[in-house]
């Protein structure tokens, strides 16, 4: 199995990662370091580092799996914490190859020079106004929908629904749902301007295309951990892509297990 591990530059997960290494060299038969061309790509430190990992390979995505270890605060896309390096050896050496796939975001952003360009997201892709309204037509499937005023709009996978997305009071999403979730940040609502005022979510056949129009704005746009600043957009599009990523379900938590964990704990209180 070739595989390269990815960590995040704290000294806490430099040291995770060189203990998994010697682990992973006692079975040189089974295991090799291959950084260039993985099967299998250990993420250690917290859900940042798995979302820079993922944007490393993405030009393989379809040919890797991921598996998360955890020495961040939350963790939401790791399955094992630092201390059981030992078991998911164990696992790696033991298991069958099985796999969890997740939905991906794909944001086609159409800019004024002509020019466009494609991006993937695990978790979301958010645009939002630097100072000033957003100000941007919302059109689903080519019909207008809304015309939006206010801080942002986001557009988040299922996974990446607990991210960004839940904080501006979007739903929590099963990851077995091909959809994207369009939520927004700070709308104006009144008599003059009105948006749906929730969020809502799409399937995989739907399209959902944002049409800035104050167009001299400078408009963030981001896309998980990245983001470019420009006042250039001339449309951006969400779909549902047609790439998943893939996770090595060796030890896997159940979804709502992991919101509960995250979220809410284990202390019920009568
Ligand atoms: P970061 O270090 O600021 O992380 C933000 C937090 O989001 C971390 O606690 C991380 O564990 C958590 N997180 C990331 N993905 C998650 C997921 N799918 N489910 C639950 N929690 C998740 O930034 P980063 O590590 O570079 O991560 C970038 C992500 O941060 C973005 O994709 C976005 O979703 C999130 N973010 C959240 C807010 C917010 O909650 N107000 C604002 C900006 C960005």
């Amino acid at each position: 199995m070739r595989i390269s591990i990815y960590q995040n530059k704290s000294a806490r997960s430099q040291k995770v990662s060189d203990n998994l290494k010697i682990l992973l060299s006692e079975h040189a038969e089974r295991f090799i370091f291959d950084d260039v061309n993985p099967e299998v790509v250990i993420s250690i430190g917290g859900d940042g580092t798995l979302l820079s990992a993922f944007q490393q390979y993405l030009d393989q995505i379809d040919q890797l799996r991921f598996v998360g270890v955890h020495t961040g605060h939350l963790g939401f896309y790791a399955d094992w914490q630092e201390f059981e390096l030992a078991e998911l050896v164990e696992s790696l050496l033991a298991a069958q190859p099985q796999t969890i796939q997740y939905p991906l975001l794909e944001s086609l952003v159409k800019y004024r020079n002509g020019t466009q360009k494609r991006i993937l997201s695990m978790n979301e892709a958010a645009l939002k106004q630097i100072s000033g309204t957003l100000a941007a037509d919302v059109l689903i499937d080519g019909e207008l929908f809304e015309r939006f005023r206010g801080d942002g709009l986001t557009a988040a996978t299922p996974t990446g629904s607990t991210a960004y997305n839940k904080a501006i009071g979007g739903a929590v999403m099963n990851p077995s749902l091909a959809s994207i979730q369009l939520s927004e940040i700070a709308s104006i609502n009144n008599r003059v301007f009105r948006t749906l005022g929730s969020p809502l979510v799409v399937g995989p056949e739907e399209v959902i295309r944002i049409v800035p129009f104050n167009v001299d704005n400078e408009i963030i746009l981001s896309h998980d951990h990245l983001n470019e600043t420009t006042d250039q957009i001339e449309w951006i599009e969400f779909r549902v892509a047609k790439e998943q990523v893939s996770f090595a379900s060796y030890r896997h938590t159940p979804f709502w297990r992991r919101v509960r964990n995250s979220f809410i704990g284990d202390e019920v209180v009568d």
